[in-house]
């Protein structure tokens, strides 16, 4: 007897139930935080300040700049995070790496940030410098973030955030080996880590189980990054280990040359993401803004995240 339906109408009724998601009004808000890049010249600027005064009604429990690779964006990272301390209602967050500078240098800018009221730093261990193939350590440097983390606590009382990794870093000897040293900087005194951005969201799931089997209790906040330019993806996510579904792939698919409709179709995907880890319970998402504020508003909107009123 052939089992397969032998309508339309009973094909649909016999395929797999999906329940329907719950609405923002009945979840809590969720507690955001953006990541922006230093500019590299006046125009970049003013559409970096652009998006800044776009997200920041938005009221993040913090924003975060980068740190090029090899600190080439000490002085810009420097600028923009003292600007944000100094015009603007939000909590800046400096990231800071181990790469190509002895402890005191590395120690020298976290002092410049504590003085310039800054409280927050994102540490990591940083990436080789182009042209190498794999990470050394700078002789006389933190050779590690855990290492960084505990430099930053002899300083002053940061609150640190470090990066994890879901898909796990492309240098880990092994999955338990990564989760290990995820602990160790925790346990060095991190407040939190932020994540590899990931398409699929049972691969985040399935991590924080193991980050709970592990003993870890810190918030493992995602990392979210709205796609809005596939090609470009492809290619960094190569170098840092995120991988990229086929289902992805498909959905941007003979879009090159159509950015509108890549716009809707990479809302679209970020905001499902977002709906369905909020709905399994997780209310903290960190943003990759690549400096431009409209993905990232609208998906922060569908979270349920409403612009702050002011008082009186
Ligand atoms: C949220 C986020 C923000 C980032 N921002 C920046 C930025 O602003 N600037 C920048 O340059 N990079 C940035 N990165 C990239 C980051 O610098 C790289 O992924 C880097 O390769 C690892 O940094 P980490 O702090 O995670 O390193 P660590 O935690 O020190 O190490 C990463 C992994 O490498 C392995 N490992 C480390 N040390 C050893 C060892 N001694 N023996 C064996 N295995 C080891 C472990 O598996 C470990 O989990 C960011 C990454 C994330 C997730």
């Amino acid at each position: 007897m052939n089992a397969s339906p032998s309508n339309t109408l009973e094909r649909w009724l016999t395929g797999p139930r999906v329940g329907t998601l719950p609405t923002p009004s009945s979840l809590p808000a969720p507690k955001l935080s953006f990541e922006f890049f230093p500019p590299k010249n006046e125009k970049l600027e003013a559409d970096l300040w652009t998006c800044i005064r776009r997200l920041e009604p938005l009221a993040p429990r913090f924003v975060s700049v980068t740190y090029g690779a090899g600190g080439s964006t000490r002085s810009r990272t420097h600028d923009t995070v003292a600007r944000l301390a100094k015009e603007t209602s939000l909590t800046p967050a400096a990231h800071l790496t181990c790469v190509g500078a002895t402890r005191e240098e590395v120690d020298e800018v976290a002092q410049a940030y504590w003085e310039a009221g800054v409280r927050h730093i994102v540490a990591l261990r940083g990436d080789p410098p182009a042209g190498a193939a794999t990470y050394e350590p700078h002789p006389g440097g933190y050779a590690q973030a855990e290492d960084l983390v505990r430099g930053l606590r002899r300083i002053g009382d940061f609150d640190i955030s470090v990066g994890a990794y879901p898909e796990v870093h492309p240098a880990a000897l092994s999955a338990d080996a990564d989760l290990d040293f995820l602990k160790r900087k925790i346990d060095a005194g991190a407040s939190r880590a932020v994540t590899q951005y990931f398409f699929d969201t049972d691969i985040y799931l399935r991590f924080l189980d193991r980050c709970h089997a592990a003993g870890i209790t810190a918030p493992i906040v995602p990392g979210i990054m709205p796609v809005s330019n596939f090609a470009s993806l492809k290619r960094f996510s190569a170098m840092c280990g995120a991988s990229v579904p086929d289902w992805l792939g498909r959905l941007f698919e003979g879009l090159d040359e159509d950015v509108d409709t890549r716009r809707l179709v990479a809302a679209t995907v970020a905001a499902e993401q977002v709906r369905i880890l909020q709905a399994n319970g997780v209310d903290e998402f960190h943003f990759y803004t690549l400096n431009r504020p409209d993905l990232t508003y609208a998906i922060a909107h569908i979270l349920g995240a409403r612009p702050a009123v002011a008082a009186g």
